[in-house]
């Protein structure tokens, strides 16, 4: 491990070196008062790579040349667009081409899985997730289970961080789903906790929840781009996750899923269904009796929407270009450095929620202020830096190495220090 220093000499040290230092130039940078912000948001809505307004232009000049023949004849032809994205997709997340697919938005994605894998019987019945998981995913397994005339606080049991800590540990989880054994009929936990920045040990959740007999699925919103995934080979059921957040698609853009290769040809399973899931070869035909595509792709419901796939292509690219593994590589060097400058600081003021071991978080740091969290927040917005607030006092920061810099980590932590101190005076001239 290198000897961090605490200084811009070297921070730009570590950027000079860095390997995957020319990709930040190929995104859009956004400015705050004119100047460069610092940003750090990258996990909430990640930069427009420049090569998206490319791939939606020719999307828009094929439909102006074309009209509806884009579908046959434009470079890319609309009519396959879901096949364009799999290769990127499917190294991303350590799976199998037919068992990913781009569609629809996460929520939607998490209610098509949940359809097919939640099937509750009388005597196993109950979802396994984390406490405080994102809230759309709460709403999504409270609904799911209703649906089934099943009460949401009989059915969903959430596992709960141990007094003091803030995150969970493994065996507590392991232990959790032993203690409910036969009555689970699913396990689903974030890849990435979407709060505290925890990355769960996808590998044993997975064994834990087959050795009981449940399927095991993963909400990947803040893992996806972000941290090494093994789909395939760890047996995962399925996976959902959207776009805009570490793969860079733009807002709101297009989601994601993914089903394990075990499950591909077995039509038995239930879902929901539409057209763009029926057997291609005569989708065309309107016939009767639905007949789903093997893998991922028989859970498509409509045709796919060209634009927002037109810039997550785009930056699919620019995955494909760096690798995954050199990606995570650059990450835990400039987190670790983030969580060095950190530690410098004024340690009364905040305590850092994220494990520490590197195996147990991506990129992002979640920093639980102990006071004035609010006002050193507004302090950092002032001087530049475009972070996250989540309440009740928690500042997420997340350092994207596909286009931000070391420098940029320094920065953040000497205006982050400045702050704190500043907030140290407010507090005292208002008393
Ligand atoms: C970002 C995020 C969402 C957002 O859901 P959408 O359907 O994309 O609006 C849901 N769940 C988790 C865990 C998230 O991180």
């Amino acid at each position: 491990m290198i000897k961090f220093k605490n200084s811009l000499t070297f921070a730009k040290s570590l950027d000079k070196n860095d390997p995957l230092k020319t990709f930040r130039s190929q995104f859009y940078l956004p400015k705050v008062n004119g100047k460069t912000a610092i940003y750090l948001t990258g996990n909430s809505l990640g930069l427009q790579p420049k090569l998206a307004a490319k791939y939606v232009e020719e999307e828009l000049q094929a439909w102006a040349d074309l009209g509806v023949e884009g579908h046959f004849h434009a470079k890319r032809p609309w009519l396959d667009y879901h096949t364009f994205s799999k290769k990127t997709l499917a190294k991303i997340v350590g799976a199998k081409p037919m068992e990913v697919v781009a569609m629809n938005q996460l929520t939607v994605n998490l209610h098509l899985m949940l359809t097919t894998f939640y099937r509750p019987t009388a005597t196993r019945f109950k979802i396994i997730t984390e406490a405080g998981a994102f809230s759309s995913d709460q709403y999504a397994f409270e609904s799911q289970v209703k649906l089934h005339g099943i009460k949401p606080e009989k059915a969903i049991v959430e596992i709960k961080a141990r007094a003091g800590e803030f995150t969970l540990r493994t065996e507590d989880i392991v232990n959790e789903i032993k203690t409910h054994g036969d009555q689970i009929a699913l396990v689903v936990f974030g890849g990435v906790q979407y709060y505290s920045g925890q990355f769960f040990d996808l590998k044993r959740i997975t064994e834990a929840g087959h050795s009981v007999g449940a399927y095991v699925g993963f909400d990947l919103a803040h893992a996806i781009g972000n941290v090494p995934l093994q789909l395939n080979k760890h047996q995962v059921d399925f996976a959902v996750w959207c776009g805009y957040k570490y793969l860079n698609s733009g807002p709101g853009s297009i989601a994601g899923a993914f089903i394990h290769e075990k499950h591909a040809t077995n039509f038995e399973l239930p879902r929901l269904a539409g057209w763009w899931g029926h057997n291609a070869k005569e989708r065309f035909q309107m016939k009767k009796g639905f007949k789903p595509m093997a893998g991922a792709d028989g859970w498509q419901l409509s045709n796919f929407p060209v634009l927002s796939g037109a810039s997550q292509l785009a930056s699919l690219q620019l995955f494909q270009n760096a690798g995954m593994k050199a990606l995570r590589q650059k990450s835990e060097l400039l987190t670790e450095y983030l969580l060095f400058l950190l530690n410098e600081n004024l340690e009364d003021h905040f305590t850092i929620i994220t494990p520490k071991n590197v195996a147990e978080r991506g990129c992002q740091l979640s920093i639980m202020m102990k006071k004035n969290g609010r006002k050193v927040f507004d302090l950092l917005v002032k001087s530049g830096v475009i972070a996250d607030w989540r309440e009740p006092d928690v500042i997420r920061v997340a350092p994207v190495p596909l286009y931000n810099t070391f420098e940029d980590v320094f920065r953040f932590a000497e205006i982050f220090s400045r702050a704190l101190k500043a907030s140290d005076r407010l507090k005292r001239s208002d008393a």
